[in-house]
């Protein structure tokens, strides 16, 4: 195992933002955890686990190391009357696995088709899209907690999932290393399909995890930008879920913010929604800007660097919470 020193890590974060990591490498098998604990040991300096860096904005040298998280291969670990558990390591590129879990005839993962990014970074902030979150089909995570070199298995319950939530952004963020996820595959999927535009979409078409996969890859291609052709880390901001009272306040003075109503009495809305009131769709700021066809989505339209678009998400949440007395969080971490 090497670890370079001065790497650009324009090809590894997903906004394409060109700045250096100070050390870098790739832990391509388990053993590299004990040349990664030695360099902790030798090194006063912060390190961050990283997969295909489409959760991160980097904006300014990473005085550190990078650890790519490169680990592969995936299996039918075991089924039973209902499930099948299929395991993959952590570097596995999600969307691959979700469409290889389709070929093999299993269902489940169909919804989280084209989120980008690596199978270990999925339970972090528990992915969702349309309807379904990672842990309505996670078993379990097999992690190595870094401090103690010591490796064992999450269980679901452990994992404390909740939106866009969980046990590895509680405990000091880094320190355990997610090695590989086992996934619960029912053998009679319930299809979800009802979210907006899936059911429209897949109108006249046989209900297979196929079709509506195909279906929400088209969705997503004409919604969101190719991170590969305009920098972006997705979703930049988090859904608010406020309180009751809070919603009473706010809808008595905006009747159409969307609400969607939690179990624990909540509700969450729409940063979206809340952002385009604002005027943001569209904006441009220098080479960053809010894209055209989602308020929700920041972009580098070529050069951007890491502060212009930490610039760009302040000026956001500050007219936001001018107008409507809410603070949005950023959804991808900020260096
Ligand atoms: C175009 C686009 C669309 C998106 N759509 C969605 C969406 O619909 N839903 C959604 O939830 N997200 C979405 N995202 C966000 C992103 O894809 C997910 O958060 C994804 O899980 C990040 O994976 P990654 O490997 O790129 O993580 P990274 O950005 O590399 O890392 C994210 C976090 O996970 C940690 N991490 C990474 N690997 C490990 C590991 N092996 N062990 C421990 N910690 C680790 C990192 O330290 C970091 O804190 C989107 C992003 C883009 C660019």
């Amino acid at each position: 195992m090497t670890i370079s020193e001065n790497i650009s890590l324009q090809p590894y974060n997903s906004f394409g933002i060109d700045i250096d990591a100070q050390y870098f490498m790739e832990l391509n098998r388990l053993d590299d955890v004990v040349a990664l604990r030695e360099w902790r040991v030798n090194h006063d300096l912060p390190y961050l686990l990283l997969g295909g860096g489409s959760n991160c904005l980097f904006t300014q040298t990473f005085e550190g190391l990078i650890v790519r998280v490169n680990l592969q291969g995936k299996a039918l670990v075991s089924e039973d009357d209902t499930t099948y558990y299929v395991k993959a390591s952590a570097g596995e590129n999600w969307h691959q696995f979700v469409r290889w879990t389709i070929e093999q005839g299993w269902g489940g993962l169909e919804n989280l088709s084209l989120i980008p990014g690596t199978v270990g970074a999925a339970p972090v902030q528990n992915i969702g899209a349309y309807g379904v979150e990672l842990v309505d089909r996670l078993h379990s995570v097999d992690v190595i907690d870094l401090d103690r070199g010591e490796a064992s298995t999450l269980d679901k319950a452990a994992c404390q999932f909740s939106y866009r939530e969980s046990y590895f952004k509680s405990v000091s963020q880094g320190r355990l290393l997610i090695t590989a996820v086992t996934f619960a595959l029912p053998k009679k999927p319930r299809w979800k399909i009802a979210y907006a535009g899936v059911q429209q979409a897949l109108e006249g078409k046989e209900l297979t995890a196929r079709n509506i996969s195909d279906t929400i890859i088209a969705l997503r291609q004409s919604k969101l930008p190719d991170p590969t052709i305009m920098g972006n880390a997705g979703s930049f901001f988090k859904n608010p879920i406020i309180s009751n009272n809070e919603w009473q306040n706010l809808v008595a003075k905006y009747s159409n913010l969307p609400n969607y109503p939690q179990a624990d009495g909540s509700v969450k809305t729409s940063a979206a929604w809340l952002i385009d009131q604002c005027g943001w769709k569209g904006h441009r700021q220098g080479n960053v800007g809010v894209y055209k066809d989602h308020a929700l989505v920041l972009v580098n339209h070529g050069g951007a660097s890491g502060q212009a678009v930490k610039t760009l998400a302040e000026d956001i949440i500050r007219s936001v919470k001018d107008k409507f007395s809410l603070v949005l969080e950023a959804e991808p971490r900020v260096f």
